[in-house]
């Protein structure tokens, strides 16, 4: 039931939300499984890049049924860059599963929603409040600050997104007004006004309300976190060319990158000495037996390329020392003489069809591919 506080604060949120939100394509309509793709893209993800892939992925696979036929090749390239591929499989075994088994539409209450693969507590609310204006909480990072913020909790665990504190508010809120209004509401002040970092509570429209900001603690909350550094990983990218035709590999089904388009990759002794200044080779390199065991090919010595490629995963760090070398032409005629599984061999601009992740373009760039 809707407190007094939650009837004041849905009462100053809604009408700055109709005024102030920012034009987003998926605001633009009540489709229930055009809100379920723009829920997905955005976890984890800009607000700025889901621009540029919502649109073409609607239009590519405007509605489940469409999505559920799609190969999964199809679906991991209209994701490619978005990054966290793991959604893009959850999403399509999701329309695969409401087709199959819920006669091809999504249903309406969150319980029946959660039952979908890749559907979470967030997304059900997501998708009741804003698809149906059905009063279903939902609390993500940014309306966790803000629920936290208002009520000055100084609790780290309190304040994060699962705190049932959070749920029960933001569940107040919504029943105090319409949720789909004021679901995105909390969502958009978390993300463009009550930022992380120097929030702007001059502009704030439920500044009259925050316990915080009476306070004045607003810059400790949320806690700041003890982050530790992830783990980091050196790793040769092998660049092996053939015929003027370069090796890429479907990663493994499980694991950082999963069946996505990847060069070889081999581990590279941490203790590697690092490249000369000013030359193009690195007086340590890739063996040419690591690279016969990784791969099946004989090729002859690498090069190795001097600034390696860093590449940022949530809990991991790879440093990718890009390393190009031709196959022996007594290899030629083995085609398939490779131990790798499902690969491709690419001409320059060319790409194999599924996803292709950012980092094996800047890798492909690179080595002039
Ligand atoms: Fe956030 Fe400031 Fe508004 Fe409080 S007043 S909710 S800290 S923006």
């Amino acid at each position: 039931m809707a407190t007094a506080r939650a009837d004041r604060l849905a009462r100053a949120l809604g009408p700055w939300f109709v005024q102030h939100q920012r034009d987003l394509e998926w605001r633009r309509t009540r489709d229930p499984y055009a809100i379920w793709v723009s829920e997905v893209m955005l976890q984890q993800t800009r607000v700025d890049t889901v621009k540029a892939y919502w649109t073409p992925f609607m239009r590519q696979f405007p509605d489940i049924a469409t999505l559920a036929a799609a190969d999964e090749q199809h679906v991991l390239a209209a994701w490619s860059g978005l990054g966290y591929y793991r959604r893009a499989r959850l999403l399509h075994q999701g329309a695969r599963h409401v087709n199959t088994t819920l006669g091809g539409s999504l249903p309406v209450t969150p319980d029946l929603l959660r039952t979908i693969p890749g559907i979470g507590r967030y997304t059900a609310g997501a998708i009741a409040s804003i698809a149906h204006d059905s009063p279903h909480a939902l609390v993500d990072g940014n309306v966790a600050r803000v629920l936290s913020r208002l009520q000055a909790i100084t609790d780290p665990k309190q304040q994060l997104p699962d705190a049932a504190g959070h749920w029960s508010m933001a569940q107040q809120i919504l029943e105090a007004g319409s949720p789909r209004v004021l679901a995105q509401a909390l969502m958009e002040l978390g993300a463009t006004v009550c930022t992380p970092k120097l929030p702007r509570c001059g502009e704030c429209p439920v500044r009259g309300e925050c316990l915080a900001l009476a306070r004045d603690l607003v810059a400790e909350i949320p806690t700041p976190k003890q982050r530790a550094p992830s783990p980091q990983q050196d790793l040769w990218a092998l660049g092996l060319r053939r015929q003027g035709k370069l090796l890429l590999i479907r990663r493994p089904a499980e694991g950082l990158l999963a069946g996505m388009w990847s060069l070889p990759l081999l581990g590279r002794p941490a203790a590697a000495p690092e490249a000369p200044h000013g030359s193009l080779f690195d007086r340590a390199r890739p063996t040419l037996a690591a690279i016969r065991t990784a791969t099946g090919l004989r090729v002859l010595k690498p090069e190795v390329l001097r600034e390696p490629i860093k590449h940022v995963f949530t809990h991991r760090v790879w440093i990718l020392w890009p390393a190009r070398a031709e196959v022996e032409p007594t290899d030629l005629s083995d085609e398939s003489g490779t131990t790798i599984g499902e690969h491709a061999w690419i001409a320059p601009g060319q790409r194999p069809l599924g996803g292709i992740p950012t980092v094996t373009e800047k890798l492909l760039e690179r080595l002039g591919y």
